[in-house]
Parts: C-alpha cells; structure tokens; sequence
C-alpha cells in the first residue's frame, strides 16, 4: 500500500498532473451553467417584482435604485437579494419575464455581519445606466406623463361637454312636446 501510495504521487510529479489548486489566487473554471451569485441588468428590470414572488425562501426584496429605466420601471424598484438565505435554486432567474437577472460565476461571498451578504441592485448589477441617461430617460418619462395626463383631461372635458348636449337636447325634446300635449287635450275637452 505504502508503495501504491509513492508511486501515486510520483505520477503526479513527473506528468505535472495537477492535484491541489492554489485557492483563492487560482479558481477553477466553472461550468457554463454555474449558479454562483446573481447578475442584474439594470436597464432593462422592469420591477414586475416576479422574482421576488417565486423565492420560496423569501429572499428577494424590492428597493429603490436609480439607475434603471423609468421608462420601463415605473416604480424604479429592484430586487436585493439575502445570500444568507438564498439556495441558488435558480427560480427567480426563470421566472424573470424579460431575462434580467442570471447566476453568475461569482461564487465566493463573505462578510463580517449578517447584513453584508445581503446585495441590493448596485452590488449585483452588471448592466446600469449613467446619470444623464437616467435625467434623460426620466425627462422623456415625465414628457410622455404629461402628455397622457392632457389626453385624459381633454377625453374628460369631451365626455363632459356631450353629456352636456344630449342633455340640452333632451330637455328640448321635451319642450317640443309640450304643445302637442295641450293640443292632444284640448281635442278630449271638445269630444266631451
Ligand atoms: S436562487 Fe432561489 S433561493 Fe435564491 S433568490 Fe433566487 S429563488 Fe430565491
Ligand atoms: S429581475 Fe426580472 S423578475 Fe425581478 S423585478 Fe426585474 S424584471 Fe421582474
């Protein structure tokens, strides 16, 4: 056995067959599909909140971050997510509707508190916006807003002002009327 054992690492010596890695200097190359910690793309997180609702551990959280699109991301919220709790199970990455998050390859986290492994979204996004895209993507929102809330205004001063007429018309109708009553009258007091 002692022999076996020699000749093993004799092997490994003379056919530079590599046996331990020089951890954390040199990583191993991780499989495509590794699920270490998560990606986010900023730009396109549309704060459904879906990957929060499927965690079945409860550890994605919704919060405020400014560089996404407000277009897209009305509220401008983002998932956080609690590494001390995640199970890099991958459901909240399927369950994205528009591919925003992914696993990465980053598989080491460490910190002195609890709330050092939790990342918001400026820990785990990959993919951000610059401060004047963001003035310049809120000035297009707050422009399309506007606009909307215009649109609606005149819809309801529209609605309002027919409401108005059909009413007046009515009401005309009704005067229209009254003489052919009186006539309709009259005749029934003459039969008579
Ligand atoms: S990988 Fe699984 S456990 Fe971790 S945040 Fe996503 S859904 Fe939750
Ligand atoms: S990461 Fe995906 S699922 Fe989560 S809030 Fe953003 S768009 Fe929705």
């Amino acid at each position: 056995m002692v022999l076996k054992n020699y000749k093993i690492t004799l092997k490994a010596a003379t056919r530079d067959v590599e046996v331990t890695r020089m951890y954390p200097e040199f990583m191993m190359e991780l499989p495509a599909n590794e699920r270490g910690i998560h990606e986010l793309d900023a730009t396109t997180c549309i704060g459904c909140g879906s990957c929060a609702r499927i965690c079945p551990n409860g550890c994605i959280e919704m919060v405020p971050y400014k560089y996404g699109n407000p277009l897209k991301n009305k509220k401008m919220v983002f998932p956080q997510i609690d590494f001390g709790r995640c199970m890099f199970c991958g459901l909240c990455v399927d369950d994205c509707p528009v591919s925003c998050l992914k696993m990465g390859k980053k598989v080491t986290i460490a910190g002195w508190n609890r709330e050092d492994i939790i990342l918001g979204p400026e820990k785990i996004a990959v993919n951000k916006f610059s401060d004047k895209e963001v003035a310049d993507l809120a000035a297009e929102a707050a422009r399309i807003a506007a606009e909307k809330k215009a649109a609606a205004a005149a819809a309801a001063k529209a609605k309002a002002e027919k409401a108005k007429a059909e009413k007046a018309n009515a009401a005309k109708a009704e005067g229209g009327d009254e003489p052919k009553k009186n006539n309709k009258a009259k005749a029934k007091g003459d039969e008579a």
